[in-house]
This record gives structure tokens, sequence and C-alpha cells, in this order.
């Protein structure tokens, strides 16, 4: 398969110009993919489709592109793959004519026994048309004995691991599924009488939708004509959700258990604070993902805020290149020193995270060179540790940064003054809990504890494929 993916789906029922509304959405889910989006759409007798390889606004932005996906059902994804497969076969939502009818299927995650499955489907005759994981949901469920096409998913499902949020439109259902942990998000909503299923709040903001609740760990929704139905279909698990979301992936301006990501990453930062107290003159956030936790710190620390970094907003997400050369390059791209605000100053740097060190690397270096003092560089995160097999493409042990070195190395390697980290329980702190339940954990933290809650065996033996 060769995928990780980390990306964004929606979906709507029943409501005048569907795809106009999934486009909205979808694009308020950018930042969640920029590789690839496409939209399903249902007019009550045929399914259409368009897929796009780059950005929503570039490619659903035209009468004529939008006239292609008639119906007032239509199901969507952003895409963003990392590991060089970009083909447009693979961008979603995949389609299917099962025996009962399409099937569309958008999915959020990373299933982690991929390999083993990829091998007894194609051994007993499957014949993959994708590289992505996604479709071997749906060759388990086209291949399935059930009846119902619920009972066929449920079957699938109970033969797939990993991390799943699903969105399922078939000619009658709009159907949204979590994995057992509800590692990744999905909320549900209301525009007047539709249903709306999302990843992300702001993708109900976006549309003028309610937010009703989030769909719960090992549960799924299923919208029809007559209305929400809800079946726990793996009742006993406890929930886990990816404490990376409120980290760095989701938007700020996204709900998350009553509170915006935004102010999960604010206190973040003042943790950070608490917990480091260092002289300086200013704080300066790495744009964009460190500003909240930037204001968070400078609040706690009473040290002023400053903008002394300033980002180019038309370069890409530095990680989303696909290729390592790329990447290096759009660090440059992406940020310019404002020189007015660093110049003689003991300066604070404060981001999100660090993971292969590239983008601390380049930015310690702007801020020294245009004339800082001293550069002391602080993530509002524990150092990440271990890999992510659930969604979030990070890289191998090899390329952590902090995997492979210690804290006086890293402030070396990336030329800082000092190196500073959030502790995990300082972590769990700015999220609203007292302690990290070291039986139970509240979240999933795998990155930096190494505790995974699904086995991940088979992809660090076979890779994830
Ligand atoms: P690096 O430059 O490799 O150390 O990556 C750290 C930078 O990438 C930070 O600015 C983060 O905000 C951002 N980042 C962290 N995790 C991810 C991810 N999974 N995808 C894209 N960017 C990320």
């Amino acid at each position: 398969m060769g995928l990780k993916e980390e990306c964004g789906v929606f979906g709507i029922f029943d409501i005048d110009e569907a795809a106009v509304l999934t486009t909205l959405g979808l694009h308020s889910l950018q930042h969640r993919g920029q590789e690839g989006a496409g939209i399903v759409s249902y007019d009550g007798t045929s399914f259409h489709a368009v897929k796009k390889e780059g950005l929503v606004g570039d490619n659903f932005n035209s009468a004529e592109t939008l006239d292609k996906l008639p119906g007032r059902r239509a199901v969507g994804h952003v895409r963003y793959s990392t590991t060089g497969d970009t083909k447009i076969t693979n961008v979603q939502p995949l389609f299917a004519n099962l025996s009962a009818g399409g099937f569309a299927c958008a999915h959020n995650g990373n299933l982690t026994n991929t390999h083993k499955l990829t091998k007894q489907l194609v051994q007993t005759g499957s014949i993959f048309q994708t590289t992505s994981d996604t479709e071997i949901i749906l060759q388990l469920v086209a291949r399935s004995r059930k009846r119902k096409t619920i009972d066929k998913i449920k079957d699938a499902l109970s033969h797939i691991q990993g991390a799943y949020s699903l969105i399922i439109m078939t000619n009658k259902k709009l159907i949204g599924i979590k994995d057992p942990f509800g590692i990744r998000p999905l909320v549900l909503g209301k525009k007047n009488k539709a249903y709306v299923l999302a990843s992300e709040t702001c993708a109900l903001d976006i549309i003028g939708a309610k937010y009703i609740r989030d769909v719960e760990n090992g549960e799924m929704v299923i919208i029809t004509e007559s209305g929400l139905e809800s079946i726990k279909i793996f009742p006993n698990s406890p929930e886990r959700p990816c404490i990376f979301e409120r980290i760095y992936f989701s938007r700020p301006d996204s709900i998350i258990d009553g509170n915006s990501v935004y102010t999960y990453r604010k206190n973040l930062g003042e943790q950070l604070a608490i917990e480091n107290n260092i002289d300086a003159d200013v704080v300066v956030p790495v744009p964009d993902s460190g500003a909240p936790a930037a204001i968070g710190y400078s609040q706690k620390s009473g040290i002023p805020f400053e903008l002394g970094i300033i980002r180019n907003h038309y370069v890409g997400r530095t990680f989303i290149e696909p290729s390592q050369s790329i990447r290096q390059f759009g660090v440059k791209l992406k940020h310019s020193v404002n020189k007015s605000s660093i110049k003689n100053k003991r300066v604070i740097l404060i981001d999100d995270s660090i993971v292969r060190g590239t983008t601390a690397n380049k930015v310690v270096k702007m801020v020294f060179d245009a004339g800082a003092k001293e550069v002391h560089f602080g993530i509002s995160s524990p150092p990440i540790l271990h890999p992510d097999f659930y969604g979030i493409d990070t890289p191998q042990y090899s390329e952590l940064i902090a995997a492979n070195h210690n804290i006086e190395e890293i402030t070396k390697i990336i030329g800082a003054t000092s190196v500073f980290f959030l502790s995990l329980e300082g972590t769990y702190k700015a999220m609203g809990h007292e302690t990290r339940n070291p039986k139970n954990p509240q979240f999933t933290d795998h990155c930096f504890t190494g505790d995974y809650p699904i086995d991940v065996r088979d992809i660090l033996k076979h890779g994830n494929s």
C-alpha cells in the first residue's frame, strides 16, 4: 500500500446543493490534506464523482465542476499522503458498485493489518485498483456473505485493525463510523433538517450547521430518510483519541470536548512557561503552528509576545511535500525573519513539536542571523520518540530527532542556546486532566510513550503495506 494518510472527511444527507456544501466543508478541512480532493454525490438514481489532485479551492471552483455533482447527498475527502504515492486513483472517496448498489467510502486514519489482509484478499481473487488501505474496506464489504449492507460493513470492520473515521454513502444511507478507540475525530451536526458528518467542527461552522455531538468511539451512526440511528459496534473499548489532533493537527477554531483547539494549545504554552522559567526579552512563535502556545507562554511568563518570524502563506505545510529535498527547500521558502523585533534580543522561540528537527534548525539559524543574542527553543509537547501508525504521518524511528538524540545533542544540532520540552504530565494538565491515567490513558499518546493501543507489529515488520 505504501500510504500513510492524514485526511479530512465530510458528508451531508438530503439538502439542496449537497456538493456545494461539501466543497465548503472540504475547504475548511484543507489543513488535513492538500494533495487531492474528491466528492461523490447521489441524485436519487445515480452516483457521480469528481476527484482532483491539488487544493479544493483550485479544483472545485466552477459551476462546470459542481454541475457534475448533482443531488441532495454527498460525501467528500481531502487527502494527504507523504510516501510518494500521489496518484489520482488514490484520491477518495473510493467508490464501488456492490451487489446492493453504489458504495462510496471516505476514510481518515490508517489501518495496521493491511499487509496480512491484502495478502489474504489477493490470494483469494481480489484485484486492487488503488494502493490505498481504504480499498481493503471496500473489498471486505463486497465479499461479505451477510445480506444487509450494515451487516456487511460490520463484518468488514471485524477484520480490520487500525484507526479509522469513515463516512460511507450508499443509495439509502449516509453512515459515520469511528474505530473502537476513536483515534481520529468525527463530529455530527445538522444544517436545517440535513445531518452532516465531518472531521472537525470548523467544517460545520463554514456551512452554518449546528454541532450536535461527536460520533463516539466504536459507534456507527446511520442516517436515512427516517432519521438517525446509532449502533455501538464495539461497545466495550475505552476511548483513546489522538493527542496530536489537539497539539498540532486540528484547526485552532475547531471544538473538541467542549473547548477550542486554540485554548488547549494556549494551555500547553502556559504549562510550558510554568515548567520552564527562562530569562528572555521576547517570545516568538514559529508560525503558524506555534502561535497559540507562544501566546500562552508569553501571558504566563510576562515576557512580551512578538511576531519575529513571518510566514509566507502561499507555501503549503512543510511536511506535506512528499520528498525530503522539497521539504528542506520548503522551510526556507516558508519563513522569514522580522529583524526589528529580534535584533539584540534574547529570544524564546515556541513551536508545537519537533519531528525531524528541520524547521527548528532553519528558524534558529535565521533568528541568530538576524542578530538575536540568545535563541531558546521551547516545544509545547513532549519529545516525539515513536512514529505514528494511525494516520498522522511521522517518519520512522531513524528520522525522529528525539528518538536518536538527547536534549543536549538536539540543542547542538539545531544550534540553539537551549531546548526545552513540555512534560507528559504537563501535557495532560493542559488538556484538562489532573494526571495521565497510566492504566487507561485518556488519549493515545504513543508518539511520546510508545504505548500503542492497537498492535503495530504488522506495520513494523512489513512497513505500511
Ligand atoms: P520538523 O521540521 O521535521 O521538526 O517538523 C516540525 C514542524 O512540523 C513543526 O513546526 C510542526 O508544527 C510541524 N508538524 C508536526 N507534526 C506534523 C505532521 N504530522 N505533519 C505536518 N507537520 C507537522
